[in-house]
């Protein structure tokens, strides 16, 4: 029989995760970002925005931080301003390369949720960086699941759907190769956000965004996937899927439309 690695397990306590505040699906009217003077372990400031420590640890062997978005508790990144949005995507990546650069931590992930769907617990808009003492990422996310079918190109910037998703269906990849593109990139992730928000799926605007960076790569790559139930053959099979064809190129070229109409309103 052939030898596979063994697969990642993160081991997550549930006993610790019973007691986090959760005001996103029970209807707790106290929230814990708004109550900024009580924050603890805070690692840096910048304006509203603020890095500290996850005040509920429960993944094993890593450590978790998050970026407070801003002072908005109803605030949302796809309505964020051009200029806040970028302000607070180069406050995360220069707070994600800080904990790379710690060299404590096999990988770091950086990402955010959105919705009921999305895995989130906290309703304030916030950011996740977790630094995995064990686990690097890279032996199961590889290049591949961030390439697919060009949306939109232009210097420094490719928009894609995944061909080789990581579930699927659709999971759009944003890749920047020129830094100075950066407040165009980051307009392009708010109007993919908005897009899987409001045009996607109705009564449903659960997402997520994640970050990588692969060895010797110098690209950032950014995957944003609308949320919903998980698709039972990738539950109990790990397959992925994909959407028939004349679905895919709708999708593609309703998104690309609302890529490109943006980009004449404000640029
Ligand atoms: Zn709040």
């Amino acid at each position: 029989m052939e030898l596979h690695s063994p697969q990642h397990i993160l081991e997550y306590n549930l006993d610790l995760g019973k007691t986090k505040p959760d005001t996103v699906h029970r209807d707790e009217k106290y929230c814990p970002f708004c109550d900024v003077s009580h924050l603890k372990n805070i690692l840096d400031t910048q304006g509203h925005m603020i890095w500290l420590e996850n005040a509920y640890p429960v993944l094993k062997d890593s450590w978790q931080t998050l970026i407070i978005e801003t002072n908005d508790c109803n605030g949302e990144f796809s309505n964020y301003t051009a200029a806040y949005a970028t302000k607070l995507i180069r406050f995360g990546l220069e707070k994600w390369q800080q904990v790379k650069d710690m060299q404590k931590f096999k990988s770091v992930v950086f990402y955010r949720n959105h919705g009921y769907m999305s895995g989130g617990t906290i309703h304030h808009p916030h950011s996740q960086i977790v630094g995995f003492e064990k686990y690097d990422y890279h032996e199961d996310i590889h290049p591949y699941h961030l390439m697919g079918t060009p949306i939109l190109t232009e210097p420094g910037i490719e928009i894609n759907l995944s061909s080789q998703p990581i579930i699927g269906f659709y999971e759009v990849n944003l890749i920047l190769s020129d830094y100075d593109k950066l407040p165009q990139f980051v307009h392009y992730m708010q109007i993919t956000s908005e897009y899987f928000r409001h045009s996607f799926i109705s009564f449903n605007d659960s997402y997520n965004i994640f970050f990588y960076d692969f060895p010797d790569d110098t690209n950032l790559y950014v995957k944003i996937v609308p949320r919903f139930l998980t698709n039972p053959l990738y539950v109990g099979y790990m397959i992925s899927q994909t959407a028939n064809k004349g679905h895919t190129e709708r999708f593609m070229n309703s998104l690309k439309k609302k890529l490109l109409q943006k980009h004449c309103h404000l640029f």
